[in-house]
Order: structure tokens, then C-alpha cells, then sequence
């Protein structure tokens, strides 16, 4: 299930966020934040990562995802680097995309290893990959040369991410990443029939508008596609899919009064 992917890049600085482009793209490297305190959730990372690229103080050091039960931050562009994964100039820093699972005691962690799937799963559909291949074994260098999606260890010696490490959760996760991969290319592959996405395998489901303004309709997925003039999704007010199609990473379902079409990333919430 999608979550709210917030785009907030910290300013470029030396030691943080250098602003370099990625030099290929190799997939998704998972990490906790090992931060156990209260409130030391999404929110919290996305502010210390924004205080310390404003005094760019410290060691070097570099973030994509701050990823917690309820939300998720985007802290570089992703087709810069950030030193995350300890590896200098390996492909570990400079060909993947990090995703940091927040740990506080006051979230549930079992939700955030969800969303972290998802954040996962929309970074290896954004690149085009259809199958998730996972680092294995204890030392997450298994399947290494062909994998796409990594552990911290599998690039430098640190029991990261701590937990799901620990604790065996590992295998779960890749499934979880492969099952919201799968919900992804799903509504892809709508977007290539010519009919308004309607697929004969779809299950309609309710959506809730939690944007506060409401939402605009428009004749089509996209903001390209003209405005629906006159009407509205309200806020709070429960609405049921029938369609869906991704355009620029962002989920658009169509209204079953078959009125038009609402973007749902960010806007809405399952019900
Ligand atoms: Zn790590």
C-alpha cells in the first residue's frame, strides 16, 4: 500500500549532499536508523538532516529515505549520490538508492518495514525492475553481482539494518518489496491499454481524501490531462477506484461515477 513520500532535499554542502550524479543504478540498499528514542521518527531525521547540511558539520554522511509508520522523506534527488553505505566510492554510494527504517520505541516498526517495501518497490518500478533480486545469507553478499536490492552490510561490515537482521525478518521483507513491485507494475500495465486503464483483473477499492482543499478531477491520469470544471473531491469524503495508472511515479485512480481521475499518492488513504 502506497504511503506519503515527502520531497524535502536537503541543501547541497560538501560534506552531505555534494550534489553528485549517480553513476549507474544498481537498486536499493535497506538500513535502520538504530535511533531506539522516542520520536525519533521520519520527521526527526528529515530535521537533524537538514540541520546538519545547513552547517555542513560532522563526518560525511548522506541520506536518500527516512522512512517511519507513517510517512517517508526524500532527502536527495534521486538520481544524486549520498554516502550512506560506508563503501567510499563503491557501488554501494554511488549506484544505489538508500532507505533508512526509522526504529523509535513509540512507532510501529512492523508498519514502518511496510512502508519501507513500498518506498523500496516504487524506487525499483521507477528504474523499470520487475522482479526483485535480494542479497542473501548472513554476510548479505549472496546473489550480490546480480541483486537489486541490498542490505548496509552487504557493503561494509555493520550488522544494518540491525533489526530485521536479528532478527530473520529479511526474508519477509523481500517478499513484502516483491509484493508491492508487483501492485505497481499491475497499475503500469494498465496505463498501456486504450481503455482508461480499466483492467479486466482490477478490484475496485474505497479511497478517503485526506487533502484538506480537496482534490481537482481531471479527463484523465496526469496533470497534462485537462480539469473536470466544477468538480471536486472533498476532503474527508469516500470515494471508490475503479482504474488506476501510474504517471510520474505518482498512483491516479478513476472515480467510479466515471466523472474522471484524482491523483491518490499523497492525497488519499485506503480504506
Ligand atoms: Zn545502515
Amino acid at each position: 500500500m502506497s504511503i506519503k513520500i515527502i520531497n524535502d532535499y536537503v541543501k547541497i554542502s560538501s560534506k552531505h549532499r555534494p550534489g553528485t550524479k549517480r553513476t549507474g543504478f544498481r537498486g536499493v540498499t535497506i538500513h535502520e536508523t538504530g535511533n531506539r528514542a522516542k520520536g525519533a521518527n521520519a520527521k526527526a531525521h528529515r530535521n537533524y538532516y537538514h540541520n546538519l547540511a545547513n552547517s555542513n558539520s560532522g563526518g560525511y554522511i548522506g541520506y536518500h529515505y527516512f522512512v517511519d509508520d507513517k510517512e517517508a522523506y526524500l532527502m536527495h534527488p534521486l538520481d544524486e549520490i549520498a554516502w550512506t553505505n560506508g563503501d567510499g566510492s563503491g557501488d554501494g554510494n554511488m549506484k544505489t538508492i538508500s532507505v533508512e527504517i526509522c526504529v523509535n520505541s513509540d512507532g510501529d516498526f512492523a508498519k514502518a518495514r511496510t512502508n519501507a517495501a513500498y518506498v523500496a518497490a516504487f524506487v525499483l518500478h521507477k528504474y523499470g525492475i520487475k522482479k526483485v533480486i535480494a542479497v542473501t545469507g548472513a554476510d548479505a553478499r549472496g546473489n550480490k553481482a546480480k541483486a537489486n536490492l541490498f542490505q548496509h552490510r552487504s557493503w561494509m561490515n555493520k550488522n544494518c539494518p540491525e533489526t530485521i537482521r536479528n532478527k530473520g525478518y529479511w526474508n519477509s521483507f523481500v517478499k513484502a518489496v516483491q509484493t508491492e513491485l508487483d501492485k505497481l507494475t499491475g497499475a503500469k500495465n494498465t496505463n498501456t491499454n486504450n481503455n482508461q486503464g480499466a483492467s479486466n483483473t482490477f478490484t475496485p477499492y474505497k479511497v478517503k481524501i485526506t487533502y484538506k482543499d480537496g482534490m481537482n478531477v481531471r479527463a484523465g491520469a496526469g496533470v497534462d490531462c485537462a480539469l473536470v470544471k466544477g468538480v471536486t473531491a472533498k476532503y474527508g469524503i469516500t470515494y471508490t477506484i475503479v482504474a488506476e495508472k501510474v504517471v510520474a511515479g505518482q498512483i491516479w485512480g478513476k472515480l467510479k461515477s466515471g466523472v474522471g481521475w484524482i491523483c491518490l499518492t499523497g492525497f488519499t488513504k485506503k480504506i
